[in-house]
């Protein structure tokens, strides 16, 4: 069984802006998998799709076997997003920023503390569980949502140009969570416009260019070229 599998999924946003012209792709259960492109190239659109935040207009998607068309509830179960803009819930303290998210997911108050203590802690942030979130650096934002994406556990995490403009020593601290998490089991998939990203967390790679699926390959074989 794929993590992820889509086959000839295409957008057409309104207003008749083709983003996504017939993608196909694949990633197996376990893989840390990377997605670059150019800006405009529609990564976006791609993982807005597959996270339920973006109709697709024609295609199919399917994660860890449960379809998005006849089973989207199923698809977001095992789905975690950390989203690349975070303008929402500014003025909540952190930990109630991870058990909203666990409430929306269902789980019991009991163990929603728990979760959150776990991935807070993780992720540097319990000392920061009662600053409100607008107070929060760039970089403590980024591993905030990266604490609320896992709360419910799921298989497979999507990040959104997780290190966009985080500095160098926060970025490692992060490649480092990231590359553990996947250790573990949990399958990864990151949009990045950096290849030093990709080349140093990720097993595959996927680059896409205006729509399209320009090249599947693996990092591996990738550097050989270079
Ligand atoms: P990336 O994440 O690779 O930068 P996006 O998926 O954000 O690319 O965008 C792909 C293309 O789709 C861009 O040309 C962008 O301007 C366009 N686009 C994105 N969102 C919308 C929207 N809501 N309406 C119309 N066009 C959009
Ligand atoms: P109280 O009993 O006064 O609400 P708690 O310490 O039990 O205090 O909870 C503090 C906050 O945490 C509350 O705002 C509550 O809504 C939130 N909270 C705790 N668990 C969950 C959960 N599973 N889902 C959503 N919100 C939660």
């Amino acid at each position: 069984m794929f993590a992820l599998d889509v086959q000839h999924l295409t957008k057409i946003y309104r207003g008749g802006f083709h983003a996504l012209k017939g993608i196909d792709l694949q990633v197996a259960e376990g893989d840390f998998f990377a997605l670059l492109g150019p800006n405009g190239a529609g990564k976006s659109t791609f993982i807005g799709i597959i996270s339920s935040l973006v109709n697709k207009t024609t295609g199919q998607v399917s994660v860890f076997g449960h379809d998005l068309d006849h089973d989207p509830e199923g698809v977001k179960s095992c789905i975690g997003l950390v989203p690349q803009e975070f303008n929402f819930n500014l003025f909540l303290p952190v930990i109630e920023v991870v058990l909203n998210q666990a409430g929306y997911y269902g789980l019991p108050r009991h163990e929603a503390r728990i979760r959150a203590e776990r991935y807070l802690r993780q992720l540097d942030l319990w000392d920061r569980r009662d600053t409100e979130m607008r107070r929060l650096s760039g970089g403590m934002k980024r591993r905030l949502m990266i604490a609320r994406a896992l709360v419910h556990e799921p298989r497979l995490l999507i990040l959104d140009e997780p290190t966009a403009g985080v500095d160098i020593e926060i970025r490692r601290s992060m490649w480092s969570f990231l590359r553990e998490l996947n250790q573990q089991g949990t399958t990864i998939i990151l949009t990045t416009h950096y290849l030093e990203e990709a080349e140093s967390l990720c097993r595959n790679i996927a680059i896409i260019d205006d729509g399209r699926i320009a090249e599947r390959t693996s990092v591996a074989a990738l550097l050989q070229r270079l």
